[in-house]
């Protein structure tokens, strides 16, 4: 029997228009703006001024605290300014402009497609690759790869779970990458596990996606058959069913273990990675190449083209859309990653970040909301949260800024997967209302716990 997480989630309908679309490299535009802030943690600190040459791969931003990352140059060219740019909120946040020239690539960059499988035993060489290449994970929280593969002390993993469940609607990047670049994503399976120093590895697919199923499976018995370094790594086909993709739910899904409120993966030994971050450390690892370029699915049923594109980063989002035939009068409404999880787009002049991963247009038919009623007490939303919470309480608690009491009803451990949203009858804005008082839960916890200064 296939497995699944135990507890809520829902089935939206697929609508992985794109899927067909194999991945297709956008040419660079002529000004690329490179986000100073694109993981979690510090924002980096720009080591460039207006004026430097830079090339392909080159450092422009340092880490600026334990948790922060490199940023490199997605091109070549010259920078014209380091200062505030709106973001894809439309936030002020420091970038680096870059005038676009064609491509030179920094020193001791593999810029080849040959297949390196072979494992480097040295851990730490390892892992300063994945940390000077700026590798931040790209299932969704940007976390920097080199700190989440060291566990504090104290802490072991027995298991490194790839997540290629992909459970979103429309997104189909990962898709793509499992078809188009399987290999690589194995060997960065691989790279990983030897770092974590685990047996096991499984790579986890949803049943929605066969050819994916089949062509990792693939790759891993084939790598396999050459080296003992691939043995251990597995492909698991999940039942379909959102949100799979959700670290919590996979690991429940892939091993029964569940991770306790406001707990970490490593607290049940599971490292959790996306298929996009395998590949990118396969490519910082065996090819020396920094995080530059990302898949991004450009989608909906209004555009005109569906679309799975190789990006740089820093890409402005008028230039992709312009590229792929301009934007169509019907689009109402531009989402950053998919119609449950992902975050309206408030300027499409921003740039695409390492973390991009699709571009949703949706109609205003597509967007409209139906008048809000009373609650019936249903009970639905409590029965699609994947995180066991009253959706229903804490939509009334957070309505009368009862902060202890949410507290007290976990509000700080939903992942806004929106399921409960999508389940209300009543169509109660329940994900709005709950994120918002879970934002001010966590500032609260925050403040009680931060070192006195
Ligand atoms: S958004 Fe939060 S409260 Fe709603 S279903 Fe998801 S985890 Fe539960
Ligand atoms: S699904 Fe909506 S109507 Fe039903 S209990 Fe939850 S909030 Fe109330």
């Amino acid at each position: 029997m296939k497995k699944t997480f135990s507890i809520g989630g829902v089935h939206p309908d697929d609508k992985k228009i794109s899927a067909g679309c194999a991945i297709e490299v956008l040419p660079t535009p002529k000004t690329v703006y490179i986000s100073m802030a694109q993981h979690l943690g510090a924002p980096a600190k720009p080591v460039v001024a207006a004026g430097d040459r830079v090339k392909t791969g080159q450092v422009i931003g340092e880490p600026s605290a334990f948790i922060s990352a490199y940023v490199h140059s997605s091109v070549t060219g010259t920078v014209k300014s380091v200062a505030p740019y709106r973001d894809l909120a439309g936030n002020p946040v420091m970038h680096v402009e870059i005038t676009v020239e064609p491509d030179e690539w920094a020193e001791g960059i593999d810029t080849t497609d040959t297949l390196v499988t072979e494992i480097p035993q040295d851990v730490r060489f390892i892992v300063d690759r994945i940390k000077n290449n700026g590798v931040v994970g790209l299932g969704g929280a940007t976390f920097p790869t080199n700190v989440k593969l060291c566990p504090p002390p104290g802490k072991k993993a027995d298991i490194l779970i790839l997540n290629g469940a992909e459970c979103e609607p429309y997104l189909t990047s990962d898709y793509r990458i499992m078809l188009e670049k399987n290999g690589q994503i194995v060997v960065g399976a691989a790279l990983m596990k030897h770092v974590l120093g685990v047996d096991r590895v499984v790579i986890g697919i949803e049943e929605n996606k066969p050819e994916a199923i089949a062509k990792m499976k693939e790759a891993a018995a084939s790598l396999a058959a050459g080296s003992s370094d691939y043995a251990g790594i597995e492909v698991m086909t999940l039942k379909k069913k959102y949100p799979q993709g959700g670290e919590k739910q996979l690991i429940d899904a892939v091993t029964h273990r569940q991770v306790k409120s406001m707990g970490l993966p490593i607290d049940v030994g599971a490292v959790v990675q996306n298929v996009a971050t395998s590949l990118a450390v396969y490519e910082a690892v065996q090819k020396n190449k920094p995080l530059i370029d990302n898949t991004v699915t450009v989608t909906g049923e209004c555009f005109p083209k569906q679309s799975n594109l190789l990006v740089r980063v820093g890409t402005p989002l008028s230039y992709i859309i312009e590229y792929l035939g301009g934007m169509p009068e019907s689009a109402a409404k531009a989402i950053s990653g998919g119609p449950m999880m992902g975050k309206a787009i408030a300027n499409m002049d921003a740039a695409t970040l390492k973390g991009t991963s699709s571009i949703l247009f949706l109609t205003r038919e597509q967007t409209k909301r139906n008048p809000e009623t009373n609650c019936i007490r249903c009970g639905k939303c409590a029965e699609a949260c994947p995180m066991g919470l009253e959706p229903f309480l804490l939509n009334k608690l957070a309505r009368n800024n009862m902060y202890d009491e949410l507290e007290q009803n976990a509000i700080q451990d939903c992942i806004e997967c929106g399921c409960c949203l999508y389940s209300c009858p009543a169509n109660i804005p329940l994900l709005d209302v709950i994120r918002i008082a879970k934002g001010e839960v966590i500032r609260i916890i925050r403040g009680r716990t931060a070192p006195k200064k």
